[in-house]
């Protein structure tokens, strides 16, 4: 693993929920030579389907077929994503190792708590990280704010920019990004988690086929592709307001 900075990292509750969720994006950051990597707060041992073993190994192979320089998982218990001042202190290191420019996170609302509460807790990492007083591995050995004012190898870093990836939830996009070219690599890198999507026993009656899970998938790209006038998309919100230099080269016909 290097320790040159991330271009962008995504960080997501559940491995698998970056494939779901902004999979393609990341994908076509990586075709256009930018470093990416993918952050899992946990490891997957309450899935129904599977060990926690079992997702680590089909994570990894997930990871290559979207071209990630870097991808880690967390210890944090899998149906219990708290946010902690610990658990703050664990994704605050992270980016102060790995330095993202740009973060995804997941959306801060949705059905599953673990979703949700990665986001804030995500948000708030971020903050902290970027506290040049506050040295992150004296916090989480001792459990209390430690502060310094040395830089040392855990250097102080905020990312440039947060981004929410919405696919969970039903909320209108700010942006989407084309990932017609990626479609169908994401829909393997999903695929790769085999103890969790190939037809089997286990589950029969509350996980989808595999068949089933390609058209969905399909009907939700294609629903964002078509707000923005492109085969295949992928929603995300920004809090901020966009930037305009230039009124004709905005994207996205109008009428
Ligand atoms: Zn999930």
């Amino acid at each position: 693993m290097s320790t040159s900075p991330l271009d962008i990292l995504a960080l997501a509750a559940h491995r698998d929920d970056v494939e779901q969720t902004c999979g393609g994006t990341i994908l076509k950051m990586a075709k256009q030579g930018y470093r990416t990597g993918i952050l899992d707060l946990t490891q997957g041992e309450m899935g129904t389907r599977g060990s926690a073993e079992d997702r680590a190994r089909e994570a990894a192979d997930a990871a290559k077929i979207l071209g990630v320089c870097w991808r880690e998982a967390l210890d944090i218990p899998d149906g219990r994503v708290e946010n902690t001042w610990e658990n703050r202190l664990k994704v605050a290191r992270v980016l102060r190792e790995q330095k993202p420019r740009v973060v995804i996170l997941p959306y801060w609302k949705g059905r599953h708590p673990d979703h949700y509460t990665a986001s804030i807790l995500g948000y708030e990492a971020c903050f902290l990280a970027g506290l040049a007083k506050l040295d992150v591995e004296q916090a989480i050995s001792t459990g209390q704010s430690v502060f310094s004012t040395e830089a040392g190898a855990s250097s102080p870093h905020r990312p440039f920019k947060i981004v929410y990836a919405t696919l969970y939830y039903d909320v209108r996009p700010t942006f989407v990004v084309d990932i017609t070219e990626q479609f169908e690599a994401r829909l393997q890198s999903l695929m790769a988690y085999k103890s969790q999507f190939s037809d089997q026993e286990a589950g029969k009656g509350i996980f989808p086929t595999q068949a089933e899970i390609r058209s969905r998938i399909e009907a939700m790209a294609r629903f964002y592709g078509m707000l923005a006038g492109v085969t295949y998309a992928e929603p995300f919100l920004q809090k901020e307001v966009g930037l305009v230099d230039d009124l004709t080269a905005i994207p996205v016909k109008s009428i």
